[in-house]
């Protein structure tokens, strides 16, 4: 607390994934970690996450000695398992907003590979998609191989499926919209010769706004069941599907006129031709939650460049990569000067 202002919160993520470093670095991790399944494995931050709890420290530091330059309250966060996306919500649940102020403004920041280091990017309104994690049992009825008319074979009824689903996007959601509907997991079946008496699938379903969403979750519902009725599987053996709900996350939304005034500040701060307007991305990030309570905060979620600018954004290696590296100077200068100026901006005197 700094005096009479507004409040800002400000967050970081500062979660690993189970990959191994392999960009050599002075500083790469060696660190093992055993996993929630009892596996040990290595592990590494992969997405960036080490770069953005500096450039939050930094950037807290910067606040602290700029003093009589703000007034207000700062809120400075790490976020866990933001990965699987369960670390927003855990906050929120365990009383971000209640045991802390609720926020005026919340902002973020994230490495991005595919932009030069040195610069940074934005997008006003939706950003990132929804991310919907849905489990498909196709049952059937098993028989011999050799005689499938005394079954119901589910392995026909998911190809079934699998082909109608592709027409949820390109038949029923509105072409200047967005949707993604992906099966990216199928298993079933034990033996050349058996008809067996399930199938199960695994999809990801992306969208930006609650009605597409909406469509593509009832769609989903739909094609599953009337599919099956169409190759006459009995009605107790109808396609079990089950929306991972603990797994969602929601489509970040950067409050437009938040963005705009912080854009400002980043032009001021870093030069316009360093600051770039970018494309939503289907990609999905659990900070929006920090936007979806009831208290209906403004968020603001920037990209922060990390990419060697002598290497094509094409051949640079991508978020999750055992070899992405952020170029630390100027990705961490770069970020620490955006966040600092986009605090001071809302919290000015
Ligand atoms: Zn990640
Ligand atoms: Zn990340």
């Amino acid at each position: 607390m700094n005096g009479n202002g507004p409040t800002v919160l400000v967050r970081t993520d500062l979660d690993a994934l189970p990959v191994e470093e392999k960009t050599g670095a002075p500083y790469a991790s060696t660190v093992r970690m055993t996993d929630l399944n009892g596996e040990e494995a290595p592990v590494m931050h992969a997405c960036g996450h080490d770069m953005h709890v500096t450039t939050l420290l930094g950037t807290a530091q910067v606040l602290v000695s700029l003093k009589d330059r703000w007034k207000g309250t700062l809120v400075l966060i790490g976020q866990p398992d933001e990965e699987r996306g369960g670390g927003a919500r855990a906050l929120l649940a365990d009383g971000l907003y209640q045991r802390w102020p609720v926020p005026d403004y919340c902002l973020a920041q994230h490495g991005d590979p595919t932009i030069d280091a040195g610069k940074i990017g934005y997008c006003p309104g939706w950003a990132m998609a929804n991310i919907d994690m849905i489990d498909i049992t196709i049952r059937g009825v098993g028989s011999h191989g050799a005689q499938p008319h005394k079954g119901r074979d589910p392995i026909v009824v998911s190809a079934e499926v699998i082909n109608n689903l592709q027409t949820l996007v390109s038949r029923t959601i509105d072409p200047v919209e967005t949707g993604v509907v992906t099966v990216g997991s199928i298993h079933g079946g034990s033996k050349h010769n058996i008809i067996p008496d399930k199938v199960e699938l695994q999809l990801t379903v992306r969208s930006f706004t609650d009605q597409v969403r909406q469509q593509l979750l009832t769609g989903i519902e739909r094609i599953c069941m009337n599919t099956a009725r169409a190759l006459d599987v009995p009605e107790d053996r109808l396609p079990i599907v089950h929306n991972r709900t603990e797994e969602f996350f929601p489509a970040l939304y950067n409050d437009p006129p938040l963005v705009e005034t912080s854009v400002k500040a980043f032009q001021a701060a870093l030069g316009a031709y360093n600051v770039l307007l970018r494309n939503k991305t289907t990609g999905g990030e659990d900070f929006s939650e920090l936007g979806r309570t009831k208290e209906k905060v403004p968020i603001f979620m920037f990209f922060v460049g990390t990419g060697d600018p002598s290497v094509a954004p094409k051949d640079r290696p991508g978020w999750h990569s055992a070899l992405y590296l952020p170029v630390a100077e100027p990705a961490l200068r770069t970020g620490m000067l955006a966040m600092s100026s986009a605090v001071l901006n809302l919290l000015k005197k």
